[in-house]
């Protein structure tokens, strides 16, 4: 059943709201403690959302878009009494007194929240072997990394623990672990969904997307928690598509999307990624060849700018977005209780922000992002999608030791979108020795639905 018919049979009274919860909570009762996607379960809350929806629904009252849907929240975004702990010792006691305007959003639709996702500390990282709490097993691939920074989201939808889950996409964290778990990610338009509530790791990087196991779903979150928020000096004040009419087709019509797309494969993404994961992408090209799409080599040329240019962006902002975890306020002082990878970019950005470096570093690397900006927009103008692979390496084995740089180049194919602001997701593209391997589709700023048609289309 995919979320359009889920969401029809709980309107029917066919599937009551309370059985789906149910089932969930079954399958992190008996799964949490092995895969530690979840860090905290909030079971009364849920159980008694589901039973107002369902008591709603006997009465013919009126139900919002989402009822009866069940989602797990990245620990980063703040949903009200919930511990918003960012899987950091430093706010490990951080109990939210606010939802975050996405968090107001689902609620208002009737979506249940039965809890916090687990991620790397705060979203710092790409496998989530970096939270306070413990490292998150991949489903689909036991025993290797989930990706991440939003590894927790990504096993969840993977474990089938929930409907949706959401995270926060910085330099790739949404659709990293989609790719290493196997199922969508979608990190949208930068201003498209608003970041109020979300704890930043780079406030000009960041957005909120969702995550799920079928393209209805993504629609259905996507028409929830995109749109103008007046609370969110970078939000788009501007019309937004409707992504569930343009899923709810017939599937004749969801392969048409494809005909007459022109479509880039970008040389150097190649380049850049082991061949087992390639052959696969391959395979997805000669697909959309066949549903009508037009294909053509394309080339950029600013590949090896993009890590240094994220990583210090990224440095500085995070350093900045820190300095209220000072011990006052909220729990510890998080130079005291912080990771590794943390501190490396508290240091550095530090370092960095100071007067004397900040000419040599940070404004460089402010020249070097419009530099990508510009090129990814130039390709885009006379394209619709840039299709690729998400990541250019399969996931490592949890424990294995990585070195920073190691680890960084994981994200040298999901930093550009964030760099230049645009619309990408990533959903499975095939499996190599039984891992999954994702592609990722690019648009130009705003051309979130024709992601999501490409997505419908290829899913079919
Ligand atoms: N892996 C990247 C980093 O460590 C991206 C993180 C993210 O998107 N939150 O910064």
């Amino acid at each position: 059943m995919n979320t359009f018919e889920k969401l029809q049979a709980i309107k029917n009274q066919d599937l009551k709201a309370t059985d789906n919860l149910e089932s969930f909570l079954k399958k992190i009762e008996n799964n949490n403690s092995s895969i530690n996607a979840f860090l905290t379960i909030n079971k009364d809350s849920a159980r008694n959302k589901a039973k107002e929806i369902d008591d709603k629904i006997a009465k013919g009252a009126n139900v919002g878009s989402l009822a009866g849907l069940v989602f797990g929240i990245k620990a980063n975004i703040n949903v009200e009494d919930e511990i918003i702990s960012a899987a950091s010792k430093t706010l490990e006691d951080y109990q939210s007194s606010y939802d975050a305007t996405v968090i107001k959003r689902i609620k208002e639709q009737d979506g249940i929240i039965i809890g916090m996702c687990n991620m790397d500390e705060f979203a710092a990282g790409s496998s989530t072997e970096s939270s306070y709490f413990g490292a998150t097993d991949n489903p689909a691939a036991p025993g290797h990394i989930p990706g991440g920074s939003s590894g927790g989201s990504a096993a969840a939808i993977a474990a089938e623990m929930c409907d949706i889950t959401l995270g926060s996409d910085t330099g790739g964290s949404i659709r990293n672990p989609a790719s290493h778990c196997g199922v969508f990610g979608f990190k949208p338009t930068y201003g498209a969904v608003s970041r109020q509530g979300l704890l930043d790791l780079s406030m000009s990087l960041d957005q909120i997307g969702p995550l799920a196991d079928d393209v209805s779903g993504m629609a259905v979150a996507l028409d929830t928690i995109v749109g103008y928020d007046k609370t969110e000096c970078t939000s788009l004040n501007q019309e937004f598509p409707v992504f569930t009419e343009v899923i709810n087709q017939n599937s004749e019509k969801l392969q048409d999307y494809m005909k007459d797309m022109k479509v880039l494969c970008i040389n150097q993404f190649s380049d850049v990624t082991d061949d087992h994961i390639n052959n696969i992408i391959d395979d997805s090209v000669a697909k959309i060849k066949n549903m009508g799409a037009e294909v053509v080599d394309s080339s950029f040329n600013y590949i090896d700018l993009c890590l240094p240019t994220y990583y210090l962006i990224n440095y500085v902002e995070f350093f900045s977005a820190t300095r209220k975890y000072d011990g006052r306020k909220y729990g510890y002082k998080i130079e005291d209780v912080c990771g590794e990878e943390v501190l490396r970019r508290i240091e550095m950005g530090s370092y960095i922000s100071q007067q004397e470096f900040s000419g040599k570093y940070y404004k460089k690397a402010l020249q070097a992002r419009s530099l990508i900006r510009n090129e990814i927009n130039k390709l885009l103008s006379d394209a619709d999608l840039i299709l690729g692979p998400t990541v250019p390496k399969l996931p490592h084995k949890i424990g294995e030791k990585l070195e920073p740089m190691e680890m960084y180049a994981y994200d040298v194919l999901t930093v550009i979108a964030n760099l230049a602001g645009i619309p990408a997701g990533s959903m499975k593209a095939g499996e190599y020795n039984g891992i999954p391997v994702g592609l990722q589709l690019q648009a130009k700023p705003n051309g979130d639905v024709k992601i999501i048609k490409a997505m419908a289309a290829l899913n079919h």
